[in-house]
């Protein structure tokens, strides 16, 4: 089952061919479980739904796929693992690669997780480069200011976490060095790529306010003579291969220290571009007030996954300062209930039955995580309570088949189920909904022919950030480029001062110096039953990337879709407590009006939804497969080139 317009599978064919590599898309044929008895009372459930491996399909590999939203990245990675480095060397030189051929989604002006199995020791680790609020920041500096404004000043730059990120994983669990994984993305800055079909984005030239156009140096980059690049034609992006080079020969220290004697000056590019506040403007906007000590203190931090289950199988995800692994997990325990794969019970993909439990259990999930969930170093998020069996069970008795929620689900008070002892406070609050801003961020899984496996996503927050390159003003005028866009991440931290309505103290999510703002990005993995690894999957998409997850997991386990068409099918998506769901345009028609004004009341909107990259290892054989989305350029590279099986 292809499930994708025919204008998707046409982009993916088009960007393979025009890299002319061992590209596989993989075709999408079901290799479904046998019918078998269902979890509850029900008849034809697939084998996964009782904890068996999700099919699978396609080519399969030995010695490592790479599966990333662009096609050059993919070869940067696969170039990597030929050259004898692991996953973890192969994902960091997907990212550095995709700093130069998507540079509107991520790179080293951002920051992002990057979860690692470990096939030796079975260890699963998580490298936190979140982005980090400067001493300066306080809980108010948003204030007044629309998401349009604050989104493109630099007010909204937080520390950049990726340069210090990857170092840390190369150096402590890569074969290679950082200058040598470095060196597949100097090679595509400096001698350049063809732009690819998403590099010219169709929105970034055609109006004024674009966040591509915002400085100068930035539109002269994306737009030069104020038009779009045409797709196919050469792009270069020589500051950017130099401040590689800098950071290849000084290490991480060359990008978070103004050291000028070393010739490192890409620090004093950070701090003036962080500066920025739309002069062009009225009235003018507010800089950042990130300083040189600001960027020197920055470290990424080694997390534990959070571990869940769903039917049988074994989740990991990213805990805080993501809501990513909370809600996914918390979503899925709501649903577990209910046989969604069940169509003799009106249940099975994309009926109206299972798109309302499904909506209904992520407007729950998300009421919890606009209270509950922030960066745990700061604030009290009670992780254990929000999954606690109990807990989930009473919130699950709120979901009615043909019935939408109504009112809106308020957030719970989990603590008692995470504290014995605790009485539950009074429910105050109703949940905010997210501003949605999509279109930055990616995400990419890499297996090698050891069995370690990447699951990383990488993000500057907004398509394009705050549209600044880093770089300063030279004595004689002239501007400095160093070639890489500036975050806006702290814009996922609440936008005003709020109270915690059970606990009467600040917001858990609210701005503080030093805090990382609250994400959604979860990247994931799949475990056996004996703890080794089955398949690693993640998306970008905002608030969305949590419902991302969770469809993918439900396509694999409870429709019993191979990988590619667990990726491929329409997605549905609630990303507050309010009753809108987003579903990609292809979803079945008669659900949506079924769901909408004429049937259960929801507010539907068409939109892509994600962009999921995933690599699985099948457990008996271990044969390496790999899937990505058409939504975006997804590529699977798997190695050997000759070919598969
Ligand atoms: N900044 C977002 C987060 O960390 C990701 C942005 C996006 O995917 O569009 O959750």
């Amino acid at each position: 089952m292809d499930t994708r317009p025919s204008l998707f599978r046409l982009t993916t064919t088009r960007v393979a061919i025009l890299l002319a590599c061992s590209t596989v898309v993989a075709g999408a044929h079901a290799d479904r479980g046998k019918a078998a008895p269902g979890v509850q009372s029900s008849v034809n459930l697939p084998e996964q739904s009782q904890g068996k491996p999700p099919a699978w399909a396609g080519k399969a590999f030995r010695q490592g796929v790479v599966s990333a939203a662009n096609p050059y990245a993919a070869e940067a990675g696969a170039k990597i693992l030929e050259q004898g480095g692991n996953a973890v060397d192969a994902a960091v030189a997907v990212a550095y690669a995709l700093n130069v051929v998507e540079p509107q989604s991520a790179g080293i002006g951002g920051g992002g997780f990057m979860m690692i199995h470990m096939a030796k020791t079975g260890q699963t680790v998580i490298i936190d480069s979140r982005e980090e609020a400067p001493a300066g920041a306080t809980p108010s500096m948003f204030v007044g200011q629309p998401f349009s404004r604050r989104s493109l000043q630099g007010v909204a730059v937080g520390i950049p976490g990726m340069v210090r990120g990857t170092e840390m994983a190369v150096n402590s669990y890569g074969k290679l060095s950082l200058s040598q994984v470095l060196q597949p993305a100097i090679a595509l800055a400096d001698g350049g790529f063809a732009a690819t079909p998403r590099f010219v984005s169709s929105t970034a030239c055609s109006s004024a306010t674009s966040r591509a156009k915002n400085s100068p140096a930035a539109a002269d980059y994306f737009c030069p003579g104020g038009d779009f690049r045409a797709v196919g034609s050469l792009v270069t992006n020589k500051p950017l291969a130099q401040t590689f080079r800098q950071i290849a020969t000084h290490g991480a220290d060359c990008f978070y220290r103004y050291m000028p004697e070393k010739g490192c000056d890409i620090a004093l590019g950070i701090i003036e571009g962080q500066q920025y506040n739309q002069p062009h403007l009225s009235p003018i906007g507010k800089g950042g007030s990130m300083t040189l000590d600001d960027l020197a203190q920055y470290q990424a931090k080694l997390r534990t996954p959070i571990e869940g289950s769903y039917r049988g199988h074994r989740i990991k995800s990213m805990p805080p300062p993501s809501s990513g692994a909370l809600t996914v997990l918390q979503i899925l325990k709501l649903v577990e209930r209910f046989p969604l794969g069940d169509a003799s019970q009106g249940y099975g993909f994309g009926t109206v039955k299972t798109a309302n439990v499904m909506a209904d259990a992520m407007r729950l999930a998300f009421a919890d995580r606009a209270i509950w969930m922030g960066d745990a170093d700061f604030a009290p998020v009670p992780a254990k309570g929000l999954l606690a069996n109990d807990y989930v069970a009473m919130r699950s008795q709120l979901i009615t088949p043909g019935a939408r929620l109504d009112p809106n689900p308020a957030a719970d008070d989990p603590r008692p189920y995470e504290v014995a002892g605790l009485s539950p406070a009074t429910r105050l609050a109703v949940a905010a909904p997210p501003v949605s801003h999509e279109n930055g961020t990616t995400h990419f899984s890499v297996v090698d022919k050891w069995g370690n496996v990447v699951s990383y996503t990488n993000t500057i927050e907004s398509g394009y950030g705050i549209g600044v390159f880093a770089g300063y003003q030279r004595p004689d005028g002239s501007f400095k480029n160093h070639g890489f866009l500036l975050n806006n991440e702290l814009t996922d931290f609440n936008t005003s001062p709020t109270i915690n309505p059970f606990t009467g103290t600040a917001g858990f999510n609210d701005v503080e110096p030093g805090k990382r703002p609250r994400s959604s990005m979860a990247p994931s993995m799949i475990f056996n039953p004996d703890g080794s690894p089955l398949m690693a999957y993640g998306s970008p998409g905002g608030a969305t990337i949590i419902n991302s997850v969770v469809n993918v997991t439900i396509n694999l386990i409870d429709h019993g879709m191979t990988m590619q068409e667990a990726v491929d099918a329409p997605r549905l998506s609630v990303s507050s407590a309010n009753p809108s769901i987003t579903v990609d345009p292809w979803f079945p028609a008669a659900t949506v009006t079924a769901l909408g004004p004429l049937g259960l009341g929801y507010a539907v909107n068409l939109s892509d939804v994600g962009s999921v990259q995933t690599v699985l290892i099948e457990p008996k054989t271990g044969k390496q497969y790999g899937a990505a989305d058409a939504r975006r350029e997804g590529t699977v590279i798997g190695l050997p080139r000759s070919g598969g099986r």
